[in-house]
């Protein structure tokens, strides 16, 4: 049940809808103000008060009771049919139509005519579309505005009434009645998809309403709202109607079923109503400028604005026929079924009358037809009326009856009200719909802010940590370098204090010398020497300046030629880096030569091995043959870039070693040709290089010999291999000491001493190094110069050399911090007593990580033994041990460092004197 709040009042005269929509007007003209030239019919002027219940109803509920508008009444003539044109052949109609005037003149007799004037009068000319379009459209338009409408038929069995409204005109499209055409209208004005269109066909017979669409549904009940005074039937089968051919063939059930109801009656369709109900209901979007634009309302907002919804209702009757029914008892009704049977259409002649004469009371419930017609007549249903008459004299008297009935209905005045309410439960379904839609974005936007805060809370923690440890880094770094200069300072400072200190104490002895032992008493006569010196020192200071100015030329003038030089030296550069590629080619050259000459010496040994052989053989057995392995060997040796690669797991040199045998090769170390003790010792050093032999060179005395060729030989060369074959044998403990027991120390000296070629001090050193590593001759090797013998090394300045040197020094200095923790040893160090210190000091900062290393760990060693302490303080040492602590790139060395400072009490007593925090 709809209930009219918000209802709009359109606007509705004289039978013109012109809706604030809608411009084009209707064709219709306001012939109802024109009317009652001659006529008796007198039009009723707009009397609201007297529109019965369901106007009032509608006043009520909507408080607004809309816009008079007549009910509108058209004649239609139908043509003489058949039978007429026979029989009435001789006889004029009893009607004249003058369409143009809307007039209709009824003879009374050959001498008198009634002339009634309608809102149309249709000619039995007429066409079905005409009619439509005078009759129908108007009221169709206002349904599809949301005005309520009907459009009824009224007349005598036969005149056209069905023709008229129920013509499917499946057969000439012209034929096609209002029914049809209506729903054709109103299919093409509403939007399918907000708008909707439902059907009920109804038959009311004998005060029953049937449901033509569904047979089984006969007597349904008609309720009529007591607020709205609406009539409904809610029992009646409601079809949704989507397309013209849907419609029509819902028409052609309805009228299937009435035949066959009518026939189960035992009657015929003219007898009953056929009422046909279209509800249109349409949504109307929201349109500017369009209803409840009241300047309240204006604030709303468009998304609160409750969409509008207009339902209009169509209703179309076809009525029985109006014929009396006491004149056709030929159908075999007794009196009272046909009064029953007419009861519906004798109560609408009643109200009608009574709402002509604006009677008080119309008798709306006097039957099923009047009720569900009530907001047809006197209600607020736009309506439109045809009464249908036949042109044959013999009908005379039903012809008038039609008439005046027309004549009546047209003093009926409806108040037309707009069917228009706001639709609350879709904008409260698009309002929840909004509503849901926000409070999940919501909730997204929510997630996201958390993650977002969450994001630049960890961004900001990792800043500030990040922040905190640079800052934490820069201090200590910044820290540690203001420690360094104040360490370097201080060290200055006690250096510069120490030089004054000699320099004064000097100065003493000479004045000393000079004066006697009066010096205390020159002070007066030095005041005249002391002027002489100012002056002299103001001549000095005078000739420093020019000197001073002079150097600053020479700068300028050297700076000039030093960019010269600059650019000689790009030139020269480049020059430089071709004859560097030039010597790279040459030494490869040359290294493959010297390989050539390898081999050849190798054949050479071989052949001198072969004819000592030979010779001993001649010697013992004649001319016999000589040994198969030797042979085999030197075939060998002689082709050794054809030897078959899978067998050549072995080195040659381990070949030779086992095929020619030791004693054989270091018998060659004494041999007289100086090639071939060159490549023997070569041969020899190659094999001790290899721990597994070692052993067995000793044994066989290769070691002896080595040393031997120290001391018998001047060559650089075979010095060169025979002390690093030494060194290689020096690794081992035992070796160690048979080299001291053979006056090793003392022939590496000398070697030492007269060497050239840094490889070869690098050699002796390294053999050195070796011996320094051995606790048990640390004594008998200082003792033998071994220390004095690497100290001097120092002298040629390779860093391999260096690298050695340091070595063997920290090697020995390991060995005596050992034994000074077994208290075997005392005192100083002999590594100190032999002025290794100062060395170590000075060297203890270079840039070459191999001898750094050593002489860190030379100073760790000695800072162990407190018995160096005093000499390392003296010497500087301690700032060094600082520094390792402090700086080394060694995790171990620096601790071990900052362990012996921490450990000695001289050092700790140095360092909380100069301030200095090691912590
Ligand atoms: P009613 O429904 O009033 O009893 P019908 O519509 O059944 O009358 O019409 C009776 C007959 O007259 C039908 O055969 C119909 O086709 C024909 N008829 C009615 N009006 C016209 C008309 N205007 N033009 C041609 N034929 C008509
Ligand atoms: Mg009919």
């Amino acid at each position: 049940m709809s209930t009219s709040t918000g209802t709009v009042t359109g606007n509705y005269r004289n039978g013109t809808q012109r809706s604030s929509l809608r411009t084009q007007s209707s064709a219709s003209t306001s012939a109802a103000q024109k009317s009652t030239v001659k006529s008796k019919s007198v039009l009723r002027k707009s009397s609201p008060a007297s529109l019965g219940g369901g106007s009032s109803a509608a006043s009520k509920a909507g408080g607004d009771s809309g816009v008079p508008g007549r009910v509108r009444v058209a004649v239609r003539l139908r043509p003489r049919n058949g039978e007429e044109l026979i029989a009435d052949a001789d006889f004029a109609d009893c009607v004249e139509l003058q369409p143009e005037v809307k007039r209709l003149k009824l003879r009374k007799n050959n001498w008198d005519t009634d002339t009634f004037e309608f809102d149309e009068v249709l000619t039995e000319y007429a066409s079905q579309k005409r009619v439509y379009e005078v009759v129908a459209k108007p009221v169709v338009e206002g349904v599809l505005d949301g005005y309520n409408g009907t459009i009824m038929a009224y007349g005598q069995t036969g005149t056209g009434k069905t023709y008229t409204l129920g013509q499917l005109g499946e057969e000439d499209v012209a034929d096609r009645g209002i029914m049809v055409r209506a729903m054709e209208d109103i299919l093409t004005q509403v939007s399918l998809e907000t708008d909707s269109i439902s059907v009920s066909y109804l038959q009311l017979y004998m005060e029953t309403v049937q449901d033509l669409l569904d047979p089984a549904n006969d007597n349904i009940a008609i309720v009529e709202d007591p607020k709205s005074g609406d009539v409904s039937l809610p029992g009646a089968t409601l079809v949704e109607i989507r397309d013209q051919q849907s419609f029509l063939e819902l028409l052609q059930l309805g009228e299937a079923h009435r035949f066959a109801a009518n026939t189960k009656l035992n009657t015929e369709s003219s007898r009953s109503h056929a009422i046909l109900m279209v509800n249109v209901r349409r949504s109307l979007k929201t349109r500017d400028g369009l209803s409840s634009e009241s300047s309240g309302n204006s604030h709303m907002s468009k998304s609160l604005k409750p969409p509008v919804v207009r339902k209009g209702k169509l209703v179309v009757v076809d009525l029985a026929g109006s014929e009396r029914i006491n004149k056709s008892g030929s159908e075999g009704h007794t009196l009272e079924e046909a009064k029953s049977i007419n009861l519906s259409l004798s109560a609408l002649g009643k109200c009608i009358n009574a709402l002509a004469e604006n009677s008080s009371h119309v008798p709306f419930r006097d039957s099923k037809l009047t009720r569900l017609l009530r907001d047809s007549f006197g209600g607020t249903a736009r309506t439109s009326l045809v009464i249908t008459i036949g042109p044959s004299p013999r009908h005379r008297g039903e012809t008038t009856s039609t008439i005046m009935f027309g004549q009546r209905a047209m003093k009926v005045e409806n108040m037309v009200k707009l069917k228009e309410e706001f639709d609350y439960k879709s904008l409260s379904k698009r309002l929840e719909v909004q509503l849901d839609n926000l409070i999940e974005e919501n909730e997204r936007q929510q997630k996201a802010f958390v993650d977002e805060i969450e994001r630049i809370t960890v961004e900001a923690h990792n800043q500030i940590s990040e922040a905190e440890k640079r800052y934490a880094n820069a201090l200590e770094e910044e820290k540690l370098r203001y420690q360094n200069d104040y360490m370097e300072s201080i060290k200055k400072l006690e250096e510069n204090w120490s030089k004054n200190q000699k320099k004064l104490a000097a100065e003493r002895l000479a004045l000393g010398e000079k004066n006697g032992m009066d010096i205390t008493s020159n002070g007066n006569r030095s005041i005249a020497p002391a002027l002489e010196e100012v002056s002299d020192l103001k001549k000095l200071l005078h000739k420093e300046a020019q000197s001073k100015m002079a150097a600053e030329e020479e700068v300028n003038r050297l700076k000039l030629q030093v960019t010269e030089l600059m650019k000689v030296e790009a030139a020269g550069k480049s020059e430089i880096m071709r004859l560097h590629k030039m010597l790279e080619n040459e030494t490869q050259q040359k290294e493959k030569l010297e390989g050539e000459i390898a081999t050849l010496h190798t054949q050479l040994l071989q052949l001198s091995v072969t004819a000592d052989e030979t010779r001993r053989n001649l010697e013992k057995h004649g001319s016999e043959k000589t040994s198969g392995a030797l042979d085999s060997f030197m075939s060998q040796l002689r082709l050794p870039q054809i030897q078959d690669p899978g067998n050549a797991e072995k080195p040659p040199v381990a070949k030779l070693f086992e095929q020619v045998g030791l004693q054989k090769i270091l018998s060659l170390l004494e041999a007289d040709d100086a090639d071939v003790r060159i490549h023997a010792v070569k041969v020899v050093a190659n094999l001790a290089a290899e721990e597994a032999n070692q052993q067995q060179i000793v044994e066989a005395g290769g070691l002896t010999s080595l040393l031997m060729l120290l001391r018998s030989t001047e060559d650089e060369t075979i010095h060169r291999v025979a002390a690093g074959a030494i060194a290689n044998l020096a690794m081992n403990e035992t070796n160690q000491e048979l080299i001291m027991d053979q006056g090793g120390i003392g022939l590496l000296s000398s070697t030492a001493a007269n060497a050239h070629d840094p490889q070869t001090l690098r050699m002796v050193a390294g053999a050195i190094a070796n011996l320094c590593g051995n606790d048990k001759l640390q004594t008998k090797l200082r003792s033998e110069g071994g220390i004095a013998a690497l100290l001097g090394m120092v002298r040629c300045g390779h860093p391999d050399v260096l690298a050695q040197v340091a070595r063997g020094i920290a090697n020995f200095a390991k060995c005596e911090s050992r034994a000074s923790t077994q208290g075997t040893k005392r005192g100083k160090s002999l590594l100190i007593e032999d002025g290794a210190l100062s060395w170590i000091v000075q060297n203890a900062k270079t840039e070459t990580t191999a001898i750094r290393r050593h002489i860190e760990l030379a100073l760790c060693h000695l800072a162990q033994h407190e018995g160096n302490a005093k000499e390392m303080v003296k010497e500087g040492a301690i700032w060094e041990l600082v520094r390792i602590s402090r700086e080394c790139s060694r995790e171990d060395i620096r601790s071990l460092a900052h362990r012996t400072l921490t450990a000695s009490p001289t050092f700790l007593t140095e360092l909380r004197r100069l301030r200095v925090d090691i912590r």
